[in-house]
Formats: structure tokens, sequence, C-alpha cells
């Protein structure tokens, strides 16, 4: 007696399902999961702050193999200073202006950096410059000499510490250490002494994230108030990417809305502002420098 091959699906259906159909669903099931894995994998590919703290940690590197190249000597973070080159090169100037064309060439603002030979170890020389550049930053500016008059990322959003190795400019008047070699480490153990730090576009001007030690712990001897001079990056999450004389790298989420003025897209930013025991400013203190 024949039967319609639907009754005879249904009949099968009530005695459960055949090897090969229950094996069919596993290779399925598999490839689900695979596929779902792939999924997860594009997902957490890794994010503007994860690239971020990688290139921070990247030129960290290579601030530490300058030191060890050099008798322990390390770079400056601003200007030519008792023999220490900017490590940006002679080039260092930023400006939130899109005339400016050093702010989109990097051979022009990057080709002289003392660093570049010890990232040209690890990369070539286009990928490089990449390591200067934070992901997140918004600034584009055009030239009509550069890449066709098209509109460019500017090509650095890092600064360095100005305690490490910039100018002087108040160190004396506070009895602050400017770090000059590794071994001055001692009371800012180096876990703790900020080296290159995010620094926001309508603000980075030169090479060097510069921070007043006025109202530093204490007010009776240096009766100031805190202020900012520059002002660190909010990209990622309201917070700044940070790398330490050790080599780890961290984000520092800023509590103090006077940290995060509004973004000016055409005017940099008023410096040397007054932010009087903003705590996010001692944050910055604490990891600039020391006294004496
Ligand atoms: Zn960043």
């Amino acid at each position: 007696m024949k039967s319609f091959p639907g009754f005879q699906l249904a009949e099968r259906s009530k005695s459960g399902f055949t090897l090969i159909e229950t094996l069919t669903c596993l290779v399925i099931v598999i490839i689900l999961i695979s596929i779902a894995g792939a999924a997860g994998v594009l997902i957490q590919s890794p994010s503007s702050q994860a690239r971020c703290l990688n290139n921070l940690r990247t030129l960290t590197v290579a601030w530490s193999v300058y030191a060890n190249e050099n008798d322990d000597r390390l770079v400056g973070a601003e200007s030519f200073q008792n023999g220490r080159p900017d490590w940006v090169g002679p080039v260092n100037r930023m400006s939130i202006s899109s005339s400016v064309i050093q702010n989109i060439d990097p051979e022009i603002h990057l080709g002289g950096s003392p660093l570049l030979p010890y990232l040209n170890l690890q990369m070539n020389r286009d990928n490089a410059f990449q390591v200067f550049r934070c992901p997140a930053d918004p600034s584009i500016a055009a030239n009509k000499d550069y890449n066709q008059g098209r509109p460019s990322p500017r090509v650095r959003s890092y600064s360095m510490n100005a305690w490490m190795g910039g100018n002087n400019e108040g160190s004396s008047r506070f009895n602050m250490i400017l770090f000059e070699n590794r071994s001055q480490f001692s009371s800012l153990p180096p876990s703790q002494a900020m080296v290159f730090a995010g620094e926001r576009a309508d603000s980075i001007d030169d090479s060097a994230l510069q921070i007043s030690m006025d109202g530093y712990l204490d007010s009776t001897t240096l009766p100031s108030p805190t202020r900012i001079i520059d002002y660190p990056a909010f990209y990622h999450g309201g917070g700044a990417a940070f790398s330490f004389a050790d080599g780890h790298v961290a984000r520092k989420i800023w509590r103090d809305p006077r940290t995060i003025p509004p973004f000016t897209q055409e005017r940099p930013l008023a410096h040397k502002v007054s932010s009087h025991l903003n705590p996010d400013v001692l944050w910055l203190q604490n990891h600039a420098t020391r006294r004496f």
C-alpha cells in the first residue's frame, strides 16, 4: 500500500530522527556556532581606544630604547634643551587653523623625530607615522600643496609630559624635578611617571603637555590656585589615554566638567585657565613630577 511522502515524514517524526538527520542537524549547529563566533571576533576587533593605547605603548617603547641608546638620557618633551632633541623633531608646532601644512604632512611634522629610527625597527615609515595619531582624533585640515588640497587627518594627537625633559619653565620656582634621565625616577616611580598623553585637537600647540604645578598638594607654600595650561583629550568615553615610564598604558576618565570644555573646531582653547581644586588637575600633577 502506497502512502504519501508527507504522511511518511509524519510517521518518522513520531519515532525520532534518523542517524543521518541527527548528523545533518549537528553539522548545521556547528556551522551556525562558527558563524556566530566569527561575528563575535568582528565585534571585538580593536576599538579606537585599544588602538590609541597601543600607539602610546609603541611610542613609549621607542622612548625607552632611545634612553638605552643614549646613556640613559631622555629625549626632550619640547624644543631643543641641553642637548635633548624634541621628541617630534624640529617642527613641533600644531594649530587648529586649517591653513598650517605642517599639521597634515607627516614628513614635515614627524620626519625629524628622534624616535622614528626606533619605531622603524618594528614597522615601515608610513606605519610609524600612524602611531602618532589617535584614531578618535576628529581634526582634519587641508592645504593646496598637500594631497591635492584634499582634507587630510592632522598627523599628531599626542604630547609628552612637559616635565620629561621639556623646557624648565617653573621648575626652579616650584623646586620641581625636571626629568633628564631615567635614574631620576625615585620619588616619582616609573609606574606613576606620565610620559605620553592624548591632548585634545583644540589645545595641542606644540609637543609638550604643560602641567602647571601651581597649588600642588600644599596650598600654604604654593598659594596660587590650580590651573590648566594644556587640555588632555576626552575622546575615549570622556577620558584620555596615557603612558607611563614603566611602559604601561591606561585611560583616565575626567571627573570635573572644567577639564572638558566644549570642543572648538577652528579656535584654540585658552591656556592657563584657573581650575581651582579640580581633582583632574591634581591627578595630572601627581603623575607629572615631584618636588626635589
Ligand atoms: Zn586616543
